[in-house]
């Protein structure tokens, strides 16, 4: 059975170094030695200040959405943010559940991000944020939406969960939005069983947060905000280590998965348009064919073989009723979601292996 990806295991020998030191130690949360050591390791490989490692990453979403007042009410009614109906359910449930109106503005047909074009239609008097995506780790249009923001006195706050390690104009895109989130969730390019993190723009917002993910406590006496518990804790720690040692690898790994699926496929499917400026990750290999009907028979031809692709992302969350009913119709999200696949890739997929699978997708996909 192929899946669609397969957790990174880093070498069992570097991992028992590690957990020999946790348990010398006999220290396994707040704020241990090797917590502590990823944060300085990621800010380094990443190129960003202001780290804040979280327990997951809709947590690291939920922590940002507070640490900036996103989810005070306006008015004493609920405040209302922009984002994207084409992500994965926790960009949008992770604001329904911490009282925040989700509002859905549409894509864009090319790059599968949130339109800056179609944001000031949704701005209304409770508008608090703008939380977009960087979707399949390709940079939204990050200039555009900053202009907005700006404009209407915004946050914003990017859902960068697949956007690991990538640049935009020879920086980290995580240094964009007021915060950026990141997931470490096994599945994702780089990970810590489960984990994330926030890259903060402003240092007070990262102290504030700090405060926040251990229940408001700020001394041993002493409790000044409201908090919650999104702690990680230091297996999840020594895990990030081993496997930030072996990034670079990954990466080349991914990159030549890529690389042969596209003498296969380029000119055959749609591809997602990247951002100009952007150096990509190759954390995904999602694919558009015409209609539904040739996704659902890729699909079934696919798993007739033993590959396990996934239907990311699908529905269009403008139709997700627990999310809210009403939502303004999204028509190039929807449109997308019907049709759209994401390939299996992962460090050690075989070269017959892809073959074989754009193989399938090109037999039906035309
Ligand atoms: C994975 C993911 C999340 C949630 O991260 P967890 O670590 O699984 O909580 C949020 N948003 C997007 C876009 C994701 O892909």
């Amino acid at each position: 059975m192929i899946p669609v990806t397969k957790p990174y295991l880093p070498s069992r020998d570097k991992l028992n170094q590690y957990i020999d030191g946790i348990y010398e130690r006999n220290w396994l949360t707040n704020n241990g030695p090797l917590l502590q050591e990823l944060t300085r390791r990621l800010e380094d490989y990443l190129g960003v200040e202001n780290l804040l490692l979280v327990s997951n990453g809709t947590l690291a979403l939920q922590i940002a959405y507070h640490a900036l007042g996103v989810n005070e009410p306006v008015n004493g009614k609920p405040s209302e943010a922009i984002t994207t109906p084409f992500t994965f359910i926790a960009t949008a449930s992770s604001l329904k559940w911490d009282g925040i109106e989700p509002v859905f503005a549409d894509i864009n047909p090319q790059t599968w991000c949130l339109d800056p074009n179609n944001i000031e239609a949704a701005i209304t008097s409770n508008t608090r944020a703008i939380v977009p995506v960087h979707v399949f780790g390709n940079a939204c249009d990050v200039e555009a939406i900053d202009v907005i923001a700006q404009k209407y006195s915004l946050k914003v706050i990017y859902d960068a969960s697949h956007a690991f390690g990538v640049k935009y104009k020879g920086e980290s895109l995580l240094k964009h939005g007021d915060a950026a989130t990141l997931s470490f969730h096994a599945t994702k390019l780089f990970h810590t069983g489960e984990g994330g993190a926030i890259v903060f723009k402003r240092k007070e917002d990262l102290e504030r947060a700090k405060t926040m993910i251990n229940f408001g406590i700020t001394g041993p006496e002493a409790i000044d905000d409201l908090g919650i518990n999104a702690k990680m804790n230091e297996l999840q720690a020594a895990m990030g280590l081993c496997v930030l040692d072996e990034m670079d690898q990954i990466g080349q790994d991914r990159q030549e998965v890529t690389e042969t699926y596209d003498s296969r496929l380029v000119g055959k499917v749609q591809k997602q348009q990247t951002q100009p400026n952007t150096t990509y990750n190759h954390a995904y290999y999602p694919v558009a064919l015409k209609d539904n009907e040739r996704l659902t028979r890729a699909m079934s031809s696919l798993r007739d073989c033993g590959v396990l692709a996934r239907r990311y992302f699908y529905p269009s969350l403008e139709s997700v009723t627990c999310l809210g009913v009403g939502f303004k119709d999204c028509p190039e999200s929807r449109n997308l979601a019907e049709r759209i696949v994401c390939l299996p890739i992962y460090s050690g997929l075989s070269t017959e292996d892809i073959s074989r699978i754009a193989q399938k997708v090109v037999e039906v996909g035309e």
